[in-house]
């Protein structure tokens, strides 16, 4: 097959007219990877079926790219030329690169501090400008809002209805890759909680089968679980690291309408998932995107999910080397050892 993008492959799906240019880089078509192993650890003899949609493998490694094609090539058709938007470091990459190939001027405000190293290289490569903020992720939000009000710059955090008209597409992406059902349960970390809105339009709108919904939020910041906002949100998980989600009222709807379920899972619990996967099945993701299994696991391990003979798939949403100082800080050192064959057979054999 050739794949051109989301837009291109769902175009029938999508409110875009079949004549209009796309600003594309190919994203979607993302691994559904099956993950035995982990399975079998998480709910033993349970013939439980678990996925993992690894979209971290999207051109600048992150799920944001479903999005941001369909948010920037709108803002062409609009005839924009500068875009702007609040990021805890993904959104800001991705709108960068969209941006970039489209010849639009990008900025970006990031928390200070709080944007881990990958997303922070990769905004600014595309040539985006990177503003950091003396303020969290909810605080940008609220002045990029203000300021897409006040001057001719076109806002693309998923606010922007376009943005979940992209993101929609990873729904009928699982779909199709599972042959044509949808899940029992579908896993995912919820930040400012656009994703979980746009898997269930996206659910609903193909017809083919709904998941329940099960979403994920880290302990320290975790306003849908606790129905209060957080003025100071805190996770290593610094990609959900928002404690007032823009759509919150989407959010409940979703969870409700697909008899879903939403919890909180501390950051020990999310290193946890994010090493089994790492190390039971090989996939590297940044530690939010762990977010989504360690729902699952814990809402097993407390019996409000019954695995048997179910299918599951948890969202991996971004790459692990969008944070390595996290992952290089959780790890022991490289053992070293002199450059001799000697040291290394001592060493293999000890
Ligand atoms: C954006 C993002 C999330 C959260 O998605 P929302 O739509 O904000 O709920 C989770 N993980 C990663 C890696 C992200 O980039």
């Amino acid at each position: 097959m050739n794949w051109n993008g989301v837009i291109h492959q769902y175009r029938h799906y999508l409110p875009f007219p079949d004549n209009m240019p796309i600003i594309s880089l190919n994203e979607g078509n993302t691994p559904l990877i099956k993950a035995d192993r982990l399975a079998e650890l998480i709910a033993p003899q349970a013939n439980l079926q678990l996925y993992l949609k690894y979209e971290g493998l999207n051109p600048t490694g992150s799920f944001k790219d479903r999005g941001m094609t369909a948010a920037i090539t709108q803002a062409v058709h609009e005839g924009a030329d500068a875009v702007i938007c609040a990021s805890t470091g993904n959104t800001a990459a991705s709108a960068a690169a969209y941006a970039a190939r489209a010849g639009l001027r990008c900025l970006v405000l990031v928390p200070e501090g709080k944007i881990a190293r990958g997303k922070l290289a990769a905004s600014l490569a595309y040539g985006a400008e990177v503003i950091s903020i003396d303020g969290s992720f909810d605080d940008g939000l609220e002045m990029v809002r203000q300021i897409a009000e006040r001057q001719p710059i076109v806002l693309v955090n998923s606010i922007n209805p376009w943005r979940l008209e992209g993101q929609k597409t990873g729904a009928f992406e699982i779909v199709d890759q599972l042959g044509g059902d949808a899940p029992d349960w579908h896993c995912l970390p919820v930040g400012n909680a656009g994703n979980i809105t746009a898997y269930w339009m996206g659910y609903k709108q193909y017809g083919k089968g709904r998941p329940r919904i099960l979403g994920g939020q880290a302990a320290g910041s975790a306003p849908i679980v606790t129905g209060q906002v957080v003025t100071k949100p805190e996770t290593i998980a610094t990609a959900i690291r928002i404690g007032n989600p823009a759509r919150w009222r989407q959010a409940l709807e979703a969870l409700d309408e697909s008899n879903g379920i939403i919890t909180a899972v501390t950051d020990d619990d999310i290193l946890a998932s994010w090493n089994l996967l790492a190390k039971t099945e090989g996939v590297f993701v940044e530690p939010a995107s762990a977010t989504g299994l360690a729902a699952l696991k814990q809402q097993i391990e407390q019996g409000s999910i019954d695995p048997t003979n179910k299918t599951a798939v948890c969202i991996l949403t971004g790459h692990g080397l969008k944070d390595p100082d996290t992952a290089v800080g959780q790890a022991s050192p490289p053992h070293t050892l002199p450059a001799t064959i000697e040291a290394l057979e001592a060493y293999l054999t000890q």
